[in-house]
């Protein structure tokens, strides 16, 4: 395969797969029609009764949730939300990160944010598999070695939940008077339970 180089703006060339005598390639700018038409074609549906054009970024609740990236959860429709109401924030086990620490940053000073609430759930395999379970499952299932990360997972779901609820409350550059807290949802009843410290 012969490929060529372009300069990114961030320093690393992108390599570009050009179509040879061997076949033809996926370029990187290629859209992968065949994995995603089906999104296409339902977008083409929304778009047909779609009416949030006069939504605006900021959260018309004053509500941000922290969540699991589980696709059990609809996390709008849980606590009697819809578009426009309110920020998710998604992750492995519903874990505040630094990423989530910086978003919720924006989200409380500019994006009309003024209650968290953090909510992991029933079910979760990140609150059951313990780190190396999980680093050797990937290693024996796909040969890939991924100790460099850190998976986040805990065999205490209520300790963790309770200890990244500290996190976000103490955080130094969270905006005043921002109330946080934190509820268990259950995958299976879609009741949440408050954590009540
Ligand atoms: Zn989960």
């Amino acid at each position: 395969m012969r490929r060529s180089s372009v300069q990114s703006g961030w320093g690393a060339p992108v390599l570009l797969h050009r179509n040879t005598e061997e076949g033809v390639h996926m370029s990187q700018d290629q859209f992968p029609h065949e994995s995603f038409d089906d999104l296409l074609a339902a977008n083409s549906e929304y778009q047909k009764t779609f009416k949030y054009s006069e939504l605006t970024g900021s959260a018309a609740k004053g509500l941000a949730i922290v969540t699991c990236m589980d696709s059990r959860i609809n996390p709008l429709s849980v606590v009697g939300m819809r578009s426009g109401d309110a920020k998710i924030l998604r992750n492995a086990g519903a874990r505040v990160t630094e990423d989530v620490l910086r978003t919720l940053v924006l989200a409380t000073y500019l994006l009309n944010v003024n209650r968290i609430l953090v909510m992991p759930h029933t079910d979760c395999a990140m609150a059951r598999g313990d780190e190396a379970a999980i680093h050797k499952l990937i290693d024996d299932k796909y040969g890939v070695n991924t100790s460099s990360l850190e998976f986040r997972t805990t065999n205490d779901q209520v300790g963790a939940l309770a200890s990244d609820i500290n996190r976000v409350r103490s955080y130094p550059l969270l905006r005043d008077g921002v109330v946080v807290a934190g509820a268990i949802y259950d995958v299976k009843t879609g009741k949440i339970t408050p954590y009540e410290g």
